[in-house]
């Protein structure tokens, strides 16, 4: 079975002891994550975030972090030149992450046509993608991009269905026996803003929970080659 972690809203205001704090199990494990890191809120001066982002994969988390779901088709321009921005910082830049897990089809298209693999919730805010949910069970595979459709947030406060770190964590557990089922990866997303005490508690519970199932950890980059 295998496991993407994905945290999502890094920008310069994200404190690199935060993370450091929230992953320390899987830092300990060697379990890499992958960062969405927001294109227009980092720059190269945010050294010590960069380099332990560097040990880990980063994705590009927009271009900024608008709610819109047709700003990368109306912001098309935007795009080269923020996507040049991220790998001058960190290197190869496989992955989209649309923020509020928003995209149009003209979105799609975009990244598709920039080989760029893209992770995202068919239970977006607004609307179930029910086209990719097709993708999703046939072949993730769109035209040589890959789709990775996210599970639900199953940790945290603000975006999971369930609001106590105990039913988090019980609901994770249901979640990743079900992606097993269906011989899919489970791709977690996590918001270290929407993290406390209790909640990373229930976080490392579930991380132990997945070592003992011999589970995987993977990238989206290490998925796909
Ligand atoms: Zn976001």
């Amino acid at each position: 079975m295998k496991v993407i972690v994905r945290d999502d809203d890094i920008d310069r205001r994200t404190h690199v002891n935060t993370l450091k704090y929230i992953y320390s199990k899987c830092i300990k494990k060697k379990i890499q994550i992958c960062f969405a890191v927001v294109p227009d809120k980092i720059s190269k001066k945010d050294k010590s975030l960069i380099n332990f982002l560097k040990k880990h994969e980063v994705c590009m988390h927009g271009i900024k972090h608008k709610r819109d779901e047709k700003f990368l088709e109306k912001h098309m321009n935007e795009f080269i030149p923020a996507l040049k921005k991220m790998t001058d910082i960190f290197g190869n830049m496989k992955t989209y992450i649309p923020p509020y897990a928003q995209l149009s089809k003209g979105g799609i298209y975009i990244l598709k046509e920039g080989r760029m693999n893209m992770s995202f919730s068919f239970y977006s805010y607004y609307k179930v993608y029910l086209p990719l949910r097709e993708y999703y069970f046939k072949n993730p595979i769109y035209n040589k991009s890959w789709i990775f459709l996210t599970d639900e947030h199953l940790f945290g406060y603000k975006l999971s269905k369930y609001k106590t770190p105990n039913e988090c964590l019980k609901h994770a557990k249901k979640r990743y026996k079900l992606m097993k089922l269906l011989g899919k990866p489970l791709v977690i997303i996590n918001h270290n803003w929407d993290f406390d005490e209790d909640m990373i508690d229930s976080w490392n519970l579930f991380v132990d929970w997945m070592i003992k199932q011999n589970t995987e950890f993977t990238t989206f980059s290490k998925f796909t080659t």
